[in-house]
């Protein structure tokens, strides 16, 4: 016969200390809990609605509840039913979105709904299945169930991180950390009001062990506390330093034709900013490769500016060395470079960084007049 997964062991946080009591918090989130329009109170004997608690937690992934409950109050007073908002043509939908951000987030949320809705207008009441439905990650799904089924899933969000590497002094820093904090709150999940539990781990979170200032008095888990008892709590989680990022350079050719124009090219459909209009000019290497120097996109007295246009991407920062030149009328560019009337116009539509490298040029290229 198969073993039964063995359920994580909880950690004492220190050795002379208590452990950490779920009914401890139970009862001050009893007197604390934070009112929300999707929440029941504290304990009480219905659950809340299964597609309220799902469309706050859509709503909630990566944006504030703050910024949510209006958006939740309209979206729940137009469609007050899982199949209301499966039956709402997607361009409406996509309207009462507007502003909530990552409308991939809103697509699936139709999609899911239109799923639950078909297969009866309920949402299923178990962790897996919630899993399967589309735009719900382990978080949600364990949100979901906790909340709005009372099933003693572990929630792990980062206010839940946050409490339990100061309850339990981890000092390993995230992302590392991370398997270990999730051991630990599940070892903490009672199998008495898991729901209402869930919800008081986040709201203390939110608002007693918050990020910068711990209001340690306050907490109802102080006595038990490892990081509060080892001066340790506004120290904790640690995050692993950053890796530097990446420097790369490159070239850019910023011509200005007499008549105004500016010389463009299309990027290529391949890799960042493909398919945009840009700069002609090399590729963009690591700083410590030789810089690809291209020939200019096509003749002209090209001179290399002393400014460079610099702009961070997410993975990478580029500096970008100017090559700039005045061109005449007669001038022939070649490689798929082309003039583009009204530079000053063509370059606030362009991505930041070959806008940067326009606005560096120009001046210089306006002031040196026809025939430099
Ligand atoms: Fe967080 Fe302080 Fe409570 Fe510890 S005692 S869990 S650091 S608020």
């Amino acid at each position: 016969m198969a073993e039964a997964p063995q359920e994580p062991r909880p950690e004492a946080p220190c050795p002379d200390a208590p452990r950490p009591d779920p009914a401890a918090l139970l009862a001050w989130y009893d007197r604390a809990a934070r009112r929300l329009p999707w929440r029941t109170p504290p304990g009480a004997a219905a659950r809340p609605d299964p597609y309220a608690v799902w469309l706050s937690e859509i709503m909630l992934q990566q944006t504030t509840v703050a910024a949510v409950i209006p958006y939740f109050q309209t979206f729940i007073r137009r469609w007050p039913t899982v199949a209301e908002l499966a039956a709402a043509p997607e361009d409406q939908v996509m309207a009462a979105w507007a502003g909530l951000g990552y409308y991939a987030r809103a697509r699936n949320m139709l999609r899911c709904a239109r799923i639950v809705a078909a297969a009866g207008g309920r949402f299923p009441a178990d962790e897996a299945a919630l899993r399967a439905l589309p735009g719900i990650g382990p978080y949600t799904a364990a949100a979901i169930a906790a909340i709005a089924f009372d099933i003693p899933a572990t929630v792990v969000d980062g206010n839940v991180e946050r409490v339990m590497a100061r309850l339990f002094a981890a000092t390993d820093p995230l992302p590392a950390v991370k398997p270990r904090l999730r051991a630990l709150a599940a070892g903490l999940t009672p199998a008495r009001r898991p729901g209402d539990y869930a919800q008081a781990v986040m709201d203390l979170g939110a608002t007693v062990c918050t990020p910068r200032k711990p209001d340690c008095p306050a907490c109802p888990w102080r006595e038990a506390c490892a990081a509060r008892r080892l001066g340790l709590a506004a120290e904790l989680p640690r995050k692993a330093p950053r890796r530097a990022r990446p420097h790369r350079r490159g070239v850019v050719f910023v011509g200005l034709r007499e008549d105004g124009a500016l010389l463009l090219e299309t990027r290529p459909p391949e890799g960042l900013l493909g398919g945009m209009t840009g700069l002609p000019g090399g590729a963009w290497r690591e700083a410590a490769e030789p810089l690809d120097d291209p020939a200019p996109p096509c003749p002209g007295d090209w001179r290399r500016l002393t400014a460079e246009a610099r702009h961070v991407f997410t993975h990478f920062a580029l500096t970008l060395e100017i090559r700039a030149a005045r061109l005449g009328p007669e001038a022939a560019p070649e490689g798929g470079a082309f003039f583009a009337p009204d530079a000053r116009a063509r370059a606030a539509e362009l991505p930041t960084v070959f806008r940067k490298a326009v606005e560096l040029a120009l001046p210089e290229l306006e002031a040196a007049g026809p025939g430099r």
